[in-house]
């Protein structure tokens, strides 16, 4: 790359947090040029003095428009869009900007979990049977037309926020009133996330369920990583714990859940840039099919990307490991040293769920933790002082463990055993302090 010309990436997030850092930290890494884009905060001049250029991603084609303008005499050479929130509108800059892009309005598609499922049963990939309702509608009448167990969820939240399992009527009647709730939330309100009126409802696939993050180039999918998910994962609430690479499925099923992920992005219409999927080995199935839960046109959320290393490639200095994050930037910027294989370790990571809604006062446990036999990093994100919600309200962990090993049981072990030193202390009162005078507190142990 010629020293006068850096190249430059655009970043869109909903949070300028960790996982955010770490892909700038990349793309620094590479003398890239790094500017953001951000929907977190309207009301303060730049809080964070990384001057992210304000939008409000629920308006894409506005919000892109926005910043095609702010950034016209500084066109970037691509864009990544971290989180959900953020593709549609990543997706109509890159096209303004005549960069390599998925179509705007099917990454729109891919927001709405109602247009997958309606694009994949018309193409014959395995879905449960589902329709959608108004939150408006009495749940008692919805009901008669439910098939139990059943899931009803929102059409647009991520992170498992508002999806709860329902096995009768009262269930069903409650579980619907409780989303509701949530979609009425100031909080939620003031995102402007589409289609807050309206829920999904499909059965519930009983089964082991998997992650694949994967990489489109000209609609070619390739897999990085196939996660196992260890924990079971029964309802009535989602949220995540464990994941880990590579998987103990059988060889075969491996390649039914790539073959699967292939089909649901042609399916969708998705080309280019990373996919994040999720699938569950439906236990009654003759077929013994992957059953796909969604597609999302973005990396692995949160901080779990530091699950993922690639490589090593040779440097000066002996060898290195590249990260999911750095890899992800070569990629969208058509650097070399893409097509590296995830590293041969197993490895893995626990995202530290909320036991129970509250103020989150202190953690303790943590040297133990950290020092437990496979534990490479171990972060909490949750910040002191802040009233934290737990699942189905909830969308945010604790924090993230990672482990890396030899092997994936092993790994599973040490994150459990570093999960289990941990203790949280969440108390039911409200926050005294404003939470803008809170501080974030952060653990690294050795990388
Ligand atoms: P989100 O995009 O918010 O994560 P999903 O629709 O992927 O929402 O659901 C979150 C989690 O809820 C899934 O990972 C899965 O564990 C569970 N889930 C959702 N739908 C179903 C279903 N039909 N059957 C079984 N589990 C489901």
């Amino acid at each position: 790359m010629p020293q006068n010309s850096p190249k430059r990436l655009l970043i869109l997030a909903s949070k300028l947090g960790y996982q955010t850092r770490y892909f700038a930290a990349a793309a620094q890494k590479l003398s890239v040029e790094v500017i953001f884009a951000s929907d977190r905060c309207h009301q303060l001049e730049d809080p964070w003095g990384d001057h992210a250029i304000p939008v409000h991603f629920d308006r894409p084609q506005e919000a892109a428009l926005e910043i095609a303008k702010a950034i016209h005499d500084k066109p970037p050479d691509a864009v990544l869009a971290l989180g959900d929130r953020a593709t549609a509108t990543a997706a109509y800059v890159a096209k303004a900007l005549v960069l390599e892009h998925n179509s705007p309005a099917v990454v729109e598609a891919c927001r709405s979990k109602l247009r997958q499922r309606e694009i994949f049963s018309a193409t014959g990939l395995p879905v449960p049977a589902f329709f959608s309702f108004s939150v408006g509608e009495l749940p008692e009448m919805v009901a008669s037309r439910v098939q139990f167990p059943c899931v009803v969820k929102p059409l647009s939240l991520s992170a498992s926020q508002g999806v709860i399992r329902a096995n009768n009527v009262q269930e069903f009647s409650a579980a619907v009133k409780r989303i509701r709730h949530l979609l009425q939330s100031p909080e939620l309100q003031v995102t402007r996330v589409p289609s807050l009126d309206r829920l999904l409802v499909e059965g519930y696939i009983p089964g082991k369920e998997v992650a694949l993050e994967g990489l489109l180039d000209q609609g070619n999918l390739r897999t990085l990583a196939i996660f196992d998910k260890p924990d079971p994962l029964d309802g009535p609430f989602f949220e995540e714990t464990i994941y880990v690479t590579p998987s103990r499925l059988p060889l075969e099923m491996q390649q039914k859940i790539e073959q699967t992920a292939q089909d649901a992005v042609r399916a969708l219409g998705l080309i280019h840039g990373p996919v994040h999927a999720e699938f569950r080995i439906r236990e009654e199935d003759p077929e013994n099919r992957p059953w796909i839960l969604e597609v999302a046109p973005r990396p692995i959320g949160g901080l779990c990307s530091r699950a993922l290393r690639f490589g090593p490639v040779k440097k000066d200095a002996g060898e290195e490991f590249i990260w999911l994050e750095e890899l992800l930037v070569r990629h969208a910027l058509g650097l070399a040293e893409v097509n590296l294989h995830r590293e041969s370790a197993a490895s893995g990571v626990f995202m530290i769920p909320v036991p129970q809604s509250g103020v989150f006062e202190k953690v303790d446990g943590l040297d133990e933790a950290s020092a437990t036999p496979g534990i490479t990093e171990l972060y909490i994100t949750a910040r002191i002082h802040d009233y934290i919600a737990a699942w189905p309200e909830g969308a945010s962990y604790l924090g993230f463990i990672f482990a890396r090993g030899d092997d994936p049981a092993g790994v599973e072990a040490s994150l459990r055993a570093a999960h289990g030193r941990l203790r949280f202390h969440l108390s039911e009162r409200l926050p005294v302090e404003h939470p803008a005078l809170s501080q974030t507190k952060e653990w690294h142990s050795r990388n």
